[in-house]
């Protein structure tokens, strides 16, 4: 079977993000970008379902900018095994890349497509939910666990106070958490071999999607600045000042 597993080129989870000086966005020039943490969790996945056998093909898709290439060719390193970029300079809503996505399984076919439960940019936490609603797939989102068995596939999900596991018919679409997996790290030889592994490039009309926003970004602030603590001496003191501040009675 096929697996494709979109990654999205985010900021580095390690950068601080700054907010613009008009407010109108967080600044990206000059700013390390990364893979979306929960993509690799999922591109380590479909590796690690690959290498557990009856897996042809793992292909990874971005929709973004020329660099998102860079993405791409990192999960190539990882294990993928040839790229899709549709290369857009504008800021593509989750709907749009859903839409995108759905073109690229109408004309690939895949049994599984996995996807981050959500980019680290935006916080949607929508994009495998649209997909699977536009496919009319089943969908296991939040995944801690993936279990492929014939013809379908188990999901483990994190949930309030515990875990549920659901059976998915495939094909079907499964959203990573944090605790599926330790992504690894590509080695050298394998970065050396995913350059020659293909890529191609298309755009967003080449699926006919119309990737026009739908929402207008108001305004992005800095969050509160924390104020400086005070140092008590001793237990009594940090009582006295809590019931001062009308934190205890
Ligand atoms: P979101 O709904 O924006 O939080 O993104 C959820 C997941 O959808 C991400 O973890 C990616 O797997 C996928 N995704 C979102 N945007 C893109 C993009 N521009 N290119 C490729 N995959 C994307």
């Amino acid at each position: 079977m096929k697996i494709i597993v979109p990654v999205k080129r985010v900021i580095d989870f390690n950068v601080k993000a700054r907010v613009k000086a008009d407010g109108s966005g967080v600044e990206l020039q000059n700013v390390k970008m990364s893979m979306n943490p929960f993509d690799e969790i999922a591109v380590e996945e479909a590796i690690r379902l690959k290498e557990a056998g009856g897996v042809d093909e793992i292909i990874i898709v971005s929709i973004g900018p020329n660099q998102a290439q860079e993405t791409i060719r990192t999960a190539l390193a990882m294990g993928g095994d040839r790229g899709i970029l549709v290369e857009t300079g504008e800021t593509v809503e989750p709907i749009s890349v859903a839409k995108i996505i759905k073109a690229i399984v109408e004309e690939e076919k895949p049994e599984l497509v996995i996807l981050g439960k959500q980019a680290i940019d935006d916080d949607c936490n929508q994009t495998g939910q649209m997909l699977a609603a536009l496919l009319n797939w089943p969908q296991g989102t939040f995944a801690s666990e993936v279990k492929v068995a014939d013809g379908s596939v188990n999901v483990t999900r994190e949930i309030d106070g515990g875990l549920e596991t659901v059976k998915l018919t495939l094909p079907a679409v499964v959203t990573t958490d944090l605790r599926l997996n330790e992504p690894r790290y590509a080695s050298l030889p394998n970065i050396m071999k995913a350059k020659r592994k293909e890529i191609i490039t298309k755009s967003t009309d080449d699926y006919g999607v119309d990737i026009t926003p739908r929402l207008t970004q108001l305004k992005v602030e800095e969050p509160a600045k924390r104020t400086a603590g005070v140092k008590v001496e001793n237990v009594a003191e940090l009582l006295e000042k809590l019931k001062g501040e009308g934190v205890l009675s």
